[in-house]
């Protein structure tokens, strides 16, 4: 058994102020008012960790991540990018997509690295986006093939390439990938296995695709057309009115010397002022850093991506949400993690003073607990 206090708490939905966590088993056994407590933090600000809904263990955020795959030690640099995300506070990771379902085994011990929710291979078409990785699948049989494969391998999450990507020669973001028959496949195999299903989608087109298929998340959502950015109000106003929650793709680390090619720079005022729509128009959110896939996306970059969400125009208060009990929600794992309250894993992080006045906190972390177990 042990008892940490802290000066502030936020349980995942609320600050509070001054109380004791005891913690028994690896799990939260009691919060309670101020009082002693093995471990004082002092000043500092105790909060759930953090739930990072999209990265890319088996990226290591090299200039060509995909040409590194194949270079041996593959498990190896996936458990280090593991690691990065607990140092940082990130107790949990969806990971939505890696070759061979690798992320779904990498044999760590709790203090070793974050709770892992894989999605496997992303289902993609054939010469896709993202199709190295091992997913591809064309037509309505073969897509529900894929699905039940993913389900059989044990996988948390099932994600689906509605539209192109950037990373793939010959796939474009702002084309659809499926067609409504094929989606639709994917979301029932999905949810008759009792699993999440996660799109990927770029474009307004494919975005509005990803809703009518029903969806559980829609990754990226930024309204990407060929050469600009166009939100659709019509869509937004549908996507606040749904279940669905929107992954916000946001954080980036500024290399020094490296150039961010242009046809995206170019284009980030713009995503900002779509994240700007979804978020006055209600849309449920949660982040997704995207770690893995450039330089300026290391692992353990989540707390980076709460700063820019707030330079944004986002709530303090919303964004701690989104990256622990509304995150936890999004993960199907909200009945165990993304809050401090009995009964719930004890994921902790500790940062230096308060976020909520000062969101660049979060990068102080002065202790994290996987488990109970200090990491
Ligand atoms: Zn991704």
């Amino acid at each position: 058994m042990l008892t940490l206090r802290a000066r502030h708490l936020f349980d995942g939905h609320e600050l509070h102020e001054d109380r004791v966590v005891t913690v028994d088993g690896g799990r939260i056994a009691a919060v309670s008012g101020p009082g002693p407590a093995d471990v004082d933090l002092g000043a500092a600000t105790l909060l759930p960790g953090l739930i990072d809904c999209h990265v890319h263990l088996a990226f290591d955020a090299s200039p060509d991540p995909v040409a590194q795959l194949d270079r041996p030690g593959l498990a190896d640099r996936m458990r280090q990018a593991a690691r990065q995300h607990l140092l940082a506070g990130v107790t949990t990771v969806r990971d939505l997509g890696d070759r061979d379902y690798m992320a779904l085994d990498l044999g760590l011990g709790p203090a070793e690295g974050p709770e892992i929710l894989a999605a496997g291979p992303p289902v993609t078409t054939s010469g896709g986006h993202c199709w190295w990785l091992g997913g591809q699948a064309d037509g309505e049989a073969a897509v529900r093939a894929a699905v039940r494969e993913r389900a059989r391998k044990g996988v948390h999450v099932v994600k689906v390439m509605v539209t192109g990507g950037q990373m793939t020669e010959g796939s474009h973001p702002h084309l659809l990938q499926y067609g409504p028959a094929e989606l639709h496949a994917a979301v029932d195999e999905a949810h008759a296995a009792g699993l999440p299903a996660a799109a990927h989608a770029h474009s307004p087109q494919g975005i509005a695709h990803a809703l009518r298929a029903g969806f559980d998340t829609i990754e990226h959502c930024a309204f990407w057309t060929e050469h600009s950015v166009e939100p659709d109000p019509h869509t937004i106003a549908a996507l606040a009115d749904s279940p669905v929650v929107v992954s916000m793709t946001a954080g980036i680390v500024p290399v020094p010397g490296l150039e961010v090619p242009a046809k995206i720079r170019e284009r980030w005022p713009k995503t900002a002022g779509v994240m700007r729509d979804l978020y006055a128009a209600g849309v449920t959110f949660v982040i997704g850093s995207d770690a893995g896939i450039a330089p300026i996306k290391p692992h353990g970059l989540l707390p980076h991506a709460v700063r820019h969400l707030v330079d944004t125009g986002f709530h303090p208060l919303d964004v701690l949400r989104a990256i622990t009990s509304v995150a936890a929600g999004a993960c199907r794992v909200g009945t165990r993690k993304g809050r401090i309250a009995p009964g719930f894993d004890a994921d902790l992080l500790a940062v230096a003073g308060n976020p909520l006045s000062d969101v660049t906190a979060l990068r102080r972390p002065l202790a994290v607990y996987r488990m109970g177990l200090k990491v």
